[in-house]
């Protein structure tokens, strides 16, 4: 789950990284009141979950709460769209921040190398930019740091990885500290990723999180519970967050063949076959274990209220999961909405036979195998 740059600058905070100050508003006259606090000087920042808002309009630098308040106003219900997010993003929160004065932009991050099955902490003098970008066109301006999973970090090897990124001098200190609080922030909030982008230097000599971007691992949020009330905004398309709303393990894509199936490994294969039989999937989604037809029902309306998908196929294994549970539920989901596209269904395993009956002299499409039902979909969705 993605944090907004507010949430993460809290986060970092409590290990002691330096941030800005300021707070976030959802209004123009809080946005205000904020700003004159800060003595008008401020940067009014949109709190979405892309990149790039710099760039899309989404950051300004003020001198006084006036301006700062009338931008925050226009911001606020505005859709921010940029080259990392073309659909883009409303605004429905800014972070009004103390103005920071940068000399030099420099990129931290931390993040889990899983070739290496150790954290690696990213170090490179070319902050400010899309760090993809430095990555492509100055390989050698990103140093990587791993961290050994017993041992920690030690201090040497930081200070030598800091020199060799070519960190000048004198913000070498407060960069080693920032390193090791960035891991151990990392490590204690069930972090996978922890980024600072810029890490700015000032002219007077202090190093300080311009920008924050945190991540907390899903699997770790049922002991994340201040994280609940903004979960829903997590995601970045719609349907993903409705998905998340009802429990549903969906991942939007930019085919148009809607996929369900029971169990990641099937869904996975269903959605290479599609592709092999000249589909483009446009989502994952996996119904779950023991699925009941109101579940099954769930995953059909959230499938459909895509408007890109033309086909829908549907993969159904039966084990714990019963074929005529399933079967039930396409129907229902049937009968309550209006669906004008072909739906092809291959039902296997427990109570299949019942399954195929159900869905006898129905619009929908039988299959015998995974890779038939892929070709029916195709070619009936293409047609
Ligand atoms: P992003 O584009 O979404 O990554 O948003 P950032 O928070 O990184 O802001 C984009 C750029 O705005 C940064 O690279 C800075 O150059 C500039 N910026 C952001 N905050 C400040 C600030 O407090 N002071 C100054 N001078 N520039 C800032
Ligand atoms: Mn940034």
């Amino acid at each position: 789950m993605k944090l907004h740059e507010y949430q993460s600058k809290e986060l970092l905070e409590r290990f002691s990284v330096p941030v800005p100050r300021g707070q976030v508003a959802t209004d123009a006259a809080t946005a205000r009141k904020i700003a004159e606090e800060l003595g008008g000087k401020c940067v009014v920042k949109a709190q979405v979950l892309m990149g790039g808002r710099g760039k899309a309009g989404g950051v300004k630098l003020f001198d006084n709460a006036d301006a700062a308040a009338q931008f925050a106003g226009e911001l606020i219900g505005k859709r921010l769209v940029s080259i990392q997010n073309p659909q883009g993003m409303v605004v429905e929160k800014v972070l009004v921040g103390e103005l920071v004065d940068i000399a030099e932009e420099y990129y931290l991050s931390v993040l889990l190398d899983r070739a290496e099955q150790r954290l690696v902490v990213m170090i490179s003098k070319e902050g400010g930019m899309d760090i993809e970008e430095v990555a492509h066109t100055k390989p050698g301006a990103i140093v990587r740091l791993h961290v050994d999973p017993a041992w920690g970090l030690a201090d040497y090897e930081v200070r030598d990885a800091v020199a060799s990124a070519n960190i000048p001098g004198p913000a070498r200190r407060q960069m080693v500290t920032m390193i090791k609080a960035l891991v151990k922030a990392y490590l204690e909030s069930d972090a996978d990723l922890v980024e600072i982008n810029p890490v700015a230097w000032t002219p007077d000599g202090k190093l300080i999180a311009a920008d924050a971007k945190v991540s907390i691992d899903d699997n770790a949020l049922y002991r994340r519970s201040e994280y609940e009330a903004t979960k829903d905004d997590s995601a970045e398309d719609p349907l993903e967050a409705e998905a998340a709303r009802r429990g549903i393990a969906y991942v939007k894509l930019d085919g148009d063949i809607g996929i369900i199936g029971n169990g990641a490994g099937l869904v996975m294969c269903s959605m290479d076959e599609v592709k092999a039989a000249g589909g483009r999937p446009a989502n994952f989604l996996d119904v779950g274990g023991g699925a009941q037809a109101e579940r099954v029902k769930s995953c059909v309306e959230l499938v459909l209220q895509d408007k890109a998908v033309k086909g829908l196929l549907i993969n159904i294994f039966g084990g714990i999961t019963r074929g005529d549970e399933v079967a039930k539920g396409i129907l229902e989901a049937f009968s309550t909405l209006d669906v004008n596209i072909p739906v092809v269904a291959r039902v296997e395993g427990t109570a299949a036979e019942e399954a195929l009956a159900l869905l006898e002299g129905t619009k929908i499409v039988g299959a015998s195998t995974m890779q038939d039902a892929a070709a029916k979909v195709v070619s009936l969705a293409y047609a």
